[in-house]
């Protein structure tokens, strides 16, 4: 998943097509920190590792790249000046420079406000990335100025039994008893969603959610291999899919403070 991510980049470098705004939703400051290296390092088509701009961007102290993260709970506006500031001086060395905001969840509203002129109009030879463990408490706005890349989570999860999904689909009642199996459920209905939906978008019957057959290029987009999660998903439309992603990954980012009957629930609302 990270290697996709990587590559995806990295033909976006290659073809000179990258954005400026990105919004990274999931766990994945690594992988976007990996993404500031490959949009700059001079040394190698992705990137090296090695040079001083990778090693600097590397250890969080390259003097193009401002972090905007919650202090200590919410982003504040004054740190948002101090960015807009920063993008309007000339770059050291990086042929873009970088704006990282972490937690883009916790957003004091004046900042909220005052950052979507940034994305707005960005000035030139800029990269920024918003970073969300979820688009809960996201504003619409910031949401639909960003590209938007979906991250796998940190937390080291397993697949649930396809069987286990297709009964909460069909309304069965499942008890699962601790997080660490209600997160690995929640991961799989979002891996599945995910799945079908990029599945949906790329077939030539955009929307219909048939899965083409025998396409490895499909094949290689999947976060699951087991091919019986596509049974299950056919009867959904790309719309309903969406929807229900949308809830699953809401819920997914409050399930370590809703009890597991509150959150199976909200998402069997939306079934
Ligand atoms: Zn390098």
């Amino acid at each position: 998943m990270r290697d996709k991510i990587l590559d995806y980049f990295e033909l976006l470098k290659r073809n000179d097509l990258l954005g400026s705004s990105y919004l990274f939703i999931g766990d994945g400051y690594p992988v976007v920190t990996d993404i500031f290296k490959l949009i700059n390092c001079k040394d190698h088509p992705r990137f090296c590792g090695a040079c001083w701009d990778c090693g600097r961007i590397a250890e969080g102290k390259h003097p193009d790249v401002f972090l905007i993260e919650p202090d200590p709970s919410t982003i504040k506006i004054e740190r948002i000046r101090e960015a807009q500031y920063f993008l309007s001086l000339k770059s050291f060395r990086l042929k873009k420079k970088v704006v990282f905001v972490k937690g883009a969840e916790s957003f004091s509203e004046p900042a909220a406000n005052a950052f979507l002129k940034t994305l707005e109009e960005p000035p030139k030879n800029t990269f920024i990335a918003v970073c969300s463990r979820t688009v809960d408490g996201l504003l619409p706005t910031i949401i639909s100025r960003c590209r938007k890349i979906f991250l796998p989570f940190n937390e080291k999860v397993d697949a649930v039994e396809p069987g286990v999904l297709y009964d909460f689909l069909e309304g069965k009642i499942h008890k699962f008893g601790d997080r660490r199996k209600l997160n690995a459920f929640l991961w799989t209905l979002i891996a599945a969603l995910r799945d079908h939906i990029v599945a949906g978008t790329n077939s030539h019957g955009a929307g219909s959610g048939e899965w083409p057959s025998g396409d490895s290029q499909q094949a290689n987009n999947r976060l699951l291999n087991n091919g019986e999660y596509e049974i299950i998903f056919t009867r959904y439309s790309a719309e309903k899919a969406q929807e229900l992603l949308t809830e699953a990954m809401r819920v997914y980012g409050i399930a370590d403070t809703v009890n597991e009957n509150l959150a199976l629930n909200l998402i069997r609302l939306k079934l």
